[in-house]
């Protein structure tokens, strides 16, 4: 399974110009399997490592059932190692080649789809889900005693309707007992599996009751409630679990993009638009790009000494070079600021980023 461990492993890897790193998006709804190969193909030709580029295409030609969404992949055949991680969520294209495998958007993934755990319950169960990037990894159920109904039919009247008064006082015990036992069972659940999030699929009563008597370290962990039949199927569960991953990862953009903008206004190591983010990167001290989804641009690039600018000219400012046109100057900008050991995080829809250009960078230094 691909986890923190995994993750530390691939970190690990060093190779000097020889690790390869592909995210490839399958999503079976967008297209088959020759248009994502062909779009691979595209995507691979100017990485310069053909026994990696190699091993890639043959997994896609011969291992790949292309049944998910996407898939991560890492080689580094100097060191006769190969990874590749079919994923249950689709994820964004993708290529990095350098010295080390290039793992910041895996390493969203397990922050935001990683180690959930989806607890249903009522008055009488509970059952149990544990996800793990968007895959149902384990099940389980608790069922506890019957609690009697009225006879109109009511769940469980807490409130002495018919059935008199040492019924409901009965049904108060054992609807306490059932709540009490589920919790117990929730909390074995969550210590097997090493959950980090947890989401409550209840009625507000009952998901406050199971609140109240979950201990605080796990409650710390809840996520949300949200309102779900106790009979929902798997999948039911496993796309509200995901929409909830994707609303959390939205939010961390957000944050991303506050502290971006709130640094490059008191301009302290931080710096937004093209031409600033341009220049940021001809002098290698990007730490991190900010950069919205599908945005391209125009610009030109020196000969000599490799400087970006966004703006038309013949000659280089700094060192008086020809300029060459790039038809879209993102791509090499995302390529020099890995090629730099910096990180680049690819935003989709926010209109703070927008205002400002489309694209930013925290710097290294000032
Ligand atoms: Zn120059």
């Amino acid at each position: 399974m691909l986890d923190e461990s995994t993750l530390q492993e691939l970190l690990d890897l060093n190779e000097e110009n020889g690790v390869l790193s592909v995210y490839l998006n399958t999503e079976p709804s967008q297209g088959n399997a020759d248009a994502y190969k062909l779009r691979l193909r595209h995507m691979l030709e100017q990485v310069n490592l053909p026994k990696d580029k190699e091993a890639v295409e043959a997994y896609f030609n011969t291992e790949y059932d292309w049944s998910g969404k996407s898939v991560a992949i890492f080689s580094c055949s100097k060191q006769n190692v190969f990874r590749s991680y079919p994923l249950s969520i689709p994820i964004r294209n993708a290529v990095h080649a350098g010295d080390r495998a290039g793992v910041r958007p895996l390493a969203h993934l397990l922050d935001n789809f990683g180690g959930y755990a989806v607890i249903l319950i009522d008055k009488q169960g509970a059952r149990y889900f544990y996800f793990h990037l968007g895959k149902l990894e384990e099940q389980d159920g608790y069922f506890g005693e019957v609690v009697k109904r009225t006879k109109s039919g009511g769940a469980s009247s807490l409130t002495g309707r018919r059935g008199g008064v040492s019924q409901t006082k009965h049904s108060d015990e054992v609807v306490d007992r059932n709540m009490r036992d589920a919790v117990d069972g929730a909390v074995a659940f969550f210590e097997t599996y090493h959950v980090r999030r947890i989401l409550i699929g209840a009625t507000e009563e009952n998901a406050a009751n199971f609140l109240h008597l979950l201990p605080k370290s796990w409650r710390s962990l809840v996520m949300g409630t949200f309102a779900i039949q106790m009979t929902a199927k798997a999948e039911e569960v496993r796309s509200k679990a995901i929409e909830i991953g994707l609303q959390s990862e939205r939010k961390q953009e957000e944050h991303l993009i506050q502290q971006l903008l709130t640094k490059a206004a008191k301009a302290e190591d931080a710096v937004v638009g093209l031409e600033n983010t341009l220049e940021a990167v001809s002098q290698h001290k990007v730490q991190l790009l900010v950069m919205a989804d599908g945005y391209q641009q125009t610009g030109y690039q020196c000969k000599e000494c490799r400087a970006l600018t966004a703006q038309t000219s013949m000659t280089c400012a700094s060192c008086g070079g020809d300029m060459e046109t790039i038809p879209d100057i993102t791509e090499i900008v995302v390529n020099q600021v890995m090629r730099y050991g910096g990180d680049v995080e690819v935003i989709l829809d926010q209109q703070k980023l927008e205002d400002v250009g489309y694209i930013g960078a925290e710097l290294r230094y000032s």
